[in-house]
């Protein structure tokens, strides 16, 4: 999940606090719920001052509660070796950025259930201080904050513990079957599934309150089941990219033996006996059994089809190029960087000089595709 346009608030026990501009937008929607409905049906007979003041002051009990059950989370993980980029607050709630998945079936059951663990605590300090305030002080205004803050973590935790992935209850979902049966993408695969089940079963939830009258909920509930669908699909391709290519070279995913091409080629023998016999797009030119260029598409596009015959590959190729050359011991987690950063998506894979073999996007798809229809073929 990516949330480029948060804004550090301040750091907290070694996690740097953001929150997303999105955010604003739900403190909003939860101010005015709470000051034109639930304390003047609560505690009648206020100024709307009061109101507005009451409002304000849940509302960022809320979101402190929000962040607490997400630094729970965050110290259990940091306890197993995870990096955590900073938690961030918005639309949605909060959402501790995990610099990468967790190691283990159990570490992931643990970091999991801290988060719930922490509402549930505040749900009961929220519920004893109410107590002990409405047995002491007698003032009904604090009370009743305290107590919508006692509900509210309640709330928290028992939403986050149905079992749909990516909430806590999914989490703990995919941690028993990843500890049952040790595979950690089928354990993905499943977890997921229920939470595109919830995410529909959100929407249609929606859709009813809607038929109801209830236009702000069903909209809520319609835009929370996208926001789970979304996340449970980009959770499992997360994990589906780590099972693929966690810890492999380029040299173990490229194709070897390339088809090339010599200088001498005519550009329309290049054609037809190489880009159109062998479905390349490109090829490497190698000279004597050096590597000394590649011409792709692009280069013929820039000749006169008239002067196919008597153009040479030798006469037109483009050079070796430094972002397009890579070493076999570069790890593939590199290569999609370096992807990502230049746009470039075919590689020549060299070393002294010599051609061992080619890398490009489509053939990185190529084995994330096989991963996945390996895996869906497994049963337990
Ligand atoms: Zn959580």
């Amino acid at each position: 999940m990516m949330f480029s346009n948060a804004i550090k608030l301040f750091r907290l026990g070694g996690f740097d606090i953001k929150l997303d501009p999105s955010w604003f937008l739900i403190a909003g929607l939860i101010t005015w719920t709470l000051s034109t409905q639930y304390f003047p049906l609560t505690l009648p007979g206020q100024t709307m001052a009061a109101y507005v003041t009451l409002a304000v002051i849940a509302m960022l009990g809320f979101f402190a509660s929000l962040l607490l059950h997400e630094i729970a989370h965050s110290v259990v993980a940091r306890r197993y070796g995870v990096r955590i980029k900073g938690i961030t607050l918005f639309l949605f709630g909060g959402v501790a950025e995990l610099e990468s998945e967790v190691p283990t079936a159990k570490a992931e059951l643990w970091v999991a259930l801290a988060g719930p663990a922490m509402s549930v605590c505040l749900a009961v300090v929220f519920w004893t201080v109410s107590w002990l305030s409405e047995l002491t002080l007698g003032a009904p205004a604090l009370t009743i904050v305290l107590v919508y803050l006692a509900m509210i973590n309640m709330i928290i935790a028992v939403f986050n513990m149905v079992p749909a992935f990516p909430l806590d209850g999914g989490r703990v979902l995919r941690a028993y079957l990843w500890n049952r049966h040790g595979d950690v993408l089928r354990a993905t695969r499943i977890a997921a599934q229920s939470g595109t089940v919830f995410g529909y079963a959100l929407m249609i939830l929606g859709v009813l309150a809607l038929f109801q009258g209830a236009v702000t909920a069903g909209l809520w509930y319609i835009l929370i089941g996208f926001f789970v669908l979304a996340a449970a699909k980009s959770a499992f391709q997360n994990q589906l990219m780590q099972s693929t290519f966690e810890g492999k070279t380029v040299r173990a995913l490229m194709i070897r033996d390339p088809v090339i091409a010599s200088p001498e080629l005519t550009l329309s023998a290049f054609v037809n006996q190489v880009m159109l016999a062998e479905r390349v797009s490109f090829a490497p030119v190698v000279a004597d059994g050096v590597l000394i260029g590649q011409i792709d598409k692009d280069v013929l596009s820039a000749i006169d089809r008239d002067n196919w015959t008597s153009t040479r590959v030798g006469d037109v190729f483009a050079g070796l190029d430094v972002a397009a050359t890579i070493p076999p011991d570069m790890p593939i987690d590199a290569l999609l960087k370096r992807i990502a950063e230049t746009g470039t998506r075919k590689f020549l894979v060299v070393q002294d000089h010599k051609l061992l073999g080619v890398v490009t996007l489509a053939n990185l798809i190529g084995h994330l595709h096989d991963t996945d229809q390996s895996n869906r073929r497994k049963v337990w």
